[in-house]
């Protein structure tokens, strides 16, 4: 038996080829998730807002404020603790190191507030907006071990491990690059159990070819969920993919209260329900994709929600989406296994 040492040792000198072998899978007992705070039984993750945005905070380190990390910190505890007083018990990060992700500052709110969170590796790749960010490998098995590394090992030379694979895949079909990022992220979710969230363009249906890539790779559909899904409106394009085995995330669903949305906010939740009404509901995600830390630091940070929607932030799901979900006819047991079971399922080791 190999233990777990001896294994980093090993993965250190030999690469992602020996991390493929099986021995980190068995560093992280199945059934746990990997929060930024250590292992926790997945089914104590409870009410899980999949795809948020907290530790985006140093892509706007020119904008701090006043009083610096110490009271912006402070600040985002406070907001946080108002979120987990809302009922909701995780929340899981995807940003990136290529957008400013700031592993310390996600670990204190988490200790502070008493939020489960989980932290991401993967790439976003927008290496033109970040000049300064130099990527570790263009390799599909360089990636891959770098992603490795960041779930066995740690995050910025810290103990904090990565508990998620995220790629984000800008248009309807994946660049070169962006198909690098998807073979390296499948290559690493079966060496160490993670599942993969994809920022996906719906609209033009780039989960499609996502599960091209993804397949040839021999990743396991359950494994994975393509994100911002609702900027779809056919249903036929949701319905395709949850028969295949993959996962949505419904998290851009605030987006389609702006003037002229396509598709609308009130489609978008009646395609919620479609897809719960067809037996689904143990595939879709409800989030909101919030720039949590951005929007704290900077005026001109705020996302496009923020603008639309300045009470809700990070409770827009639990505040608007849900009860909307609730007057449509949604029963509270499938709207549970959305925010609960789905969760669950997804991010414990597997
Ligand atoms: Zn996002």
């Amino acid at each position: 038996m190999l233990r777990r040492r001896d294994f980093l040792a090993r993965a250190a000198a030999t690469g992602i080829a020996d991390a493929i072998s099986g021995p980190a899978r068995a560093a992280v007992r199945a059934g746990m998730a990997r929060t930024v705070l250590g292992p926790l039984p997945a089914s104590k993750l409870g009410y899980t807002l999949p795809h948020e945005h907290i530790a985006d905070g140093p892509y706007f380190l020119n904008k701090w404020r006043k009083g610096g990390r110490a009271a912006f910190t402070a600040e985002a505890v406070e907001k946080l603790k108002q979120v987990r007083a809302a009922g909701i018990d995780t929340i899981v990060d995807l940003t990136t190191y290529d957008v400013g992700r700031d592993i310390r500052f996600l670990e204190e709110v988490s200790r502070k507030s008493g939020l489960h969170m989980i932290a991401a590796t993967g790439q976003r790749f927008f290496p033109p907006r970040y000049p300064d960010v130099t990527m570790p490998s263009r390799t599909v098995e360089g990636l891959a071990a770098f992603f490795v590394k960041e779930i066995e090992q740690g995050i910025d030379g810290t103990g904090v491990k990565a508990g998620v694979i995220k790629i984000g895949v800008v248009a309807g079909r994946p660049t070169g690059l962006e198909e690098t990022g998807l073979r390296a992220a499948a290559r690493a979710s079966k060496a160490t159990g993670l599942p993969i969230r994809i920022h996906t363009d719906a609209a033009r249906r780039a989960g499609e070819s996502d599960a091209v890539i993804l397949e040839e790779e021999g990743m396991d559909p359950s494994r994975v969920s393509f994100d911002h899904s609702d900027g779809n409106g056919d249903i036929a394009y949701f319905l395709g993919l949850a028969r295949r085995g993959y996962r949505l995330g419904m998290d851009h669903v605030h987006r389609g209260l702006a003037a002229n949305a396509e598709p609308s906010f009130e489609r978008r939740a009646q395609n919620i329900k479609q897809l719960v009404d067809a037996g689904f509901a143990g595939k879709v995600f409800l989030s909101q994709d919030a720039e949590f830390g951005g929007s704290l630091l900077a005026e001109e940070a705020k996302d496009f929600r923020s603008k639309l929607d300045p009470q809700e932030g990070l409770l827009f799901t639990a505040r608007t989406l849900i009860p909307r979900l609730r007057q449509i006819g949604v029963p509270d047991t499938e709207i549970r296994t959305m925010t609960v079971g789905n969760p669950r399922a997804f991010f414990a080791v597997s």
